[in-house]
């Protein structure tokens, strides 16, 4: 018995003659232990107005009725079926968000030492080309290595502002390619 067959019995309105497993679900697990509670109170709220013969006021059933289904749709079905849960709360608890999320903590607390890491890291990364390009040349390919040569010189010789600018244009298409990747991995992880 899960929590969807569950309801379904509640809202069959077997109440009070629910089969065992039934009853043993509701016993371990508190979002229709809850259901169940609330099903019988307003089974107790009726019969106590119809006992007494006293007329219930006007719209009184069509009230609670939208309470509970308000307070279910909100709460207890939400609970039951985790993967019902909006996309944006599954997609915060993702360890990819979690950590793109620290790492825009930690540069937030120490923005200038991380640009001052992030500098240095460039101009090491700028005087690579220089070793593949000598690479290209012996290897024949010279007009390409002098064409990367040139580009990479420029960005390293510009302002440190043009490179965080060219870094942020890059880091989306980084983050695609990271994101496809990731979903080529979990595809390849289930279909295993
Ligand atoms: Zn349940």
């Amino acid at each position: 018995m899960n929590c969807l067959e569950f309801e379904r019995l509640l809202d069959d309105g077997a109440r009070d003659g629910l089969p065992a497993e039934a009853l043993a679900h509701a016993h371990g697990c508190a979002a229709c232990a809850r259901s169940l509670a609330r099903a019988r109170s307003l089974e107790r709220a009726l019969e106590a107005h119809f006992a007494a013969d006293v007329a219930p006021p006007a719209g009184f059933v069509d009230r609670v009725m939208a309470r509970v289904e308000r307070g279910e749709a909100r709460g207890v079905r939400w609970l039951a079926l985790p993967s019902a849960l909006p996309w944006w709360t599954r997609a915060a608890l993702e360890p990819g968000v979690v950590l793109a999320l620290a790492t825009l903590a930690l540069f937030t607390w120490r923005g200038g030492r991380w640009l001052a890491g992030a500098r240095v890291t460039w101009d090491v990364l700028a005087h690579v080309p220089r070793w593949v390009h000598d690479g290209l040349i012996a290897a024949g390919f010279g007009p390409v290595g002098d064409w990367t040569l040139r580009w990479l010189d420029s960005i390293a010789a510009s302002s440190l502002s043009v490179q965080v600018g060219l870094a942020l244009g890059v880091a989306p298409l980084l983050a695609v390619v990271a994101w496809l990747a990731w979903r080529a991995g979990e595809a390849a992880a289930g279909a295993t």
